[in-house]
């Protein structure tokens, strides 16, 4: 058997190898490092794959989140409001643009932001919301966008876990998770499901003025070189990255499918089970599993980690300290909302290895250790 990660990406590099290598061989030929073919071409690329009329490519996925919410032109005070139970990213940069991050509650099912929370942590001073679509799996976009538009508030979705995922809407009608708020931004971080081999991100939307305005940003705040209208930053995607996610993307279906098979091995192998929740894939969204995650019911979850961690697999909690208690909010005065159902499933989750390489022996070998475990 081959050894079990989180992630695997040599096996899933040597699929595509002699077309990476000739990919990246080509740019170094070209010296063309920053700004060459491959990045408007991959731009390109994923504005069809994803149907939306504008993106903007970054250098990571947190500053397209910032380079986001500075084109918005947020004040600082101005409160923005996102789920305390994802990563840090998310929050940091609300935090770092001295706008005020206001923590609400998930939906214990989706992991993902509850509407109704939502509804209740608006203010005046709110201006934006940045859903997450936690784990690949929406949030319901179609209920937060109804409050967005309700209250006039700007809508960013983090979309790094998910990127790919379909979102239904009541009507019938389809959207990319990412194409549906104000702003969409994602990472190219190479353990996402759309990974490069370095750092990378981008920036979605269907506005012009916004997109055009991001661009500026992220160059600087200019409009012509050497003329700075805005205050902006340094973040581009290189040409590198863009040769090998050119590729990547064409894969990305089948990626997601594959991470699919395996999500699917591991809803049968612990369907019913007393102790495990499996996860839950609500009607408007497809679930693109960036991560496998459980909800364990009086289950030594240390415990569960230690056996697997002896038999040579690995498992993660994602993530073991949510937003409103990392101290890095202590000087942010926070209002003192109910997150116990965040408090909640930060102590029962924990993630198993999902990715695109997963064979049935491995599965098998997974499932088999979380039970023998669970059941003793
Ligand atoms: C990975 C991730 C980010 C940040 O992406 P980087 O490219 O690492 O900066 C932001 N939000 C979420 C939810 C993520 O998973």
């Amino acid at each position: 058997m081959r050894p079990i990660q989180m992630v695997d990406l040599k096996t899933q590099y040597q699929k595509i190898k002699t077309e990476i290598d000739t990919a990246v061989i080509d740019v170094l030929e070209s010296t063309a490092f920053i700004n060459g073919k491959p990045v408007q071409q991959f731009t390109d690329n994923l504005a069809t794959y994803l149907d939306v009329k504008h993106v903007i490519p970054c250098a990571n996925g947190t500053d397209a989140l910032q380079i986001a919410m500075m084109a918005l032109d947020l004040q600082p005070g101005d409160e923005v409001i996102t789920p305390s139970f994802t990563y840090i990213a998310t929050t940091e940069v609300v935090a770092l643009l001295r706008l005020k991050p206001v923590f609400v509650e998930v939906d214990a099912k989706t992991f993902c932001m509850d509407p109704d929370a939502l509804r209740k942590a608006i203010t005046p001073k709110t201006k934006a919301i940045v859903p997450v679509h936690l784990y690949g799996h929406a949030a319901n976009m179609e209920a937060i966008m109804q409050i967005a538009d309700e209250h006039r508030l700007y809508v960013i979705e983090d979309n790094a876990q998910a990127i790919g995922a379909d979102y239904t809407f009541s009507d019938g009608t389809k959207k990319k998770t990412g194409t549906i708020g104000t702003i969409g931004t994602t990472s190219f971080f190479p353990s996402k499901n759309l990974g490069c081999y370095g750092d990378g991100g981008a920036i979605f939307t269907n506005d012009d003025a916004l997109a055009a305005k991001m661009k500026m940003v992220a160059n600087h705040g200019q409009s012509k070189r050497y003329y700075h209208d805005v205050v902006g930053c340094n973040s581009r995607l290189d040409t590198v990255q863009a040769a090998i996610l050119n590729i990547k993307l064409r894969e990305l279906d089948n990626y997601i499918a594959a991470r699919r098979e395996a999500a699917d091995y591991y809803d049968n192998a612990f369907a019913n089970h007393p102790k495990i929740t499996t996860p839950h894939r609500a009607a408007y969204s497809s679930h693109v599993f960036h991560q496998y995650t459980l909800i364990l019911d009086d289950v030594n979850r240390n415990g569960l980690n230690e056996h697997l961690a002896a038999k040579q697999i690995p498992s993660m909690i994602y993530y073991p300290v949510p937003g409103h208690k990392q101290k890095m909010f202590d000087s942010f005065n926070l209002p003192n909302v109910d997150l116990s159902t965040t408090d909640w499933l930060t102590e029962r989750v924990i993630s198993l290895p999902i990715h695109t390489e997963l064979d049935e022996e491995q599965l098998t070998y997974i499932t088999s250790s979380v039970l023998d475990y669970i059941n003793q």
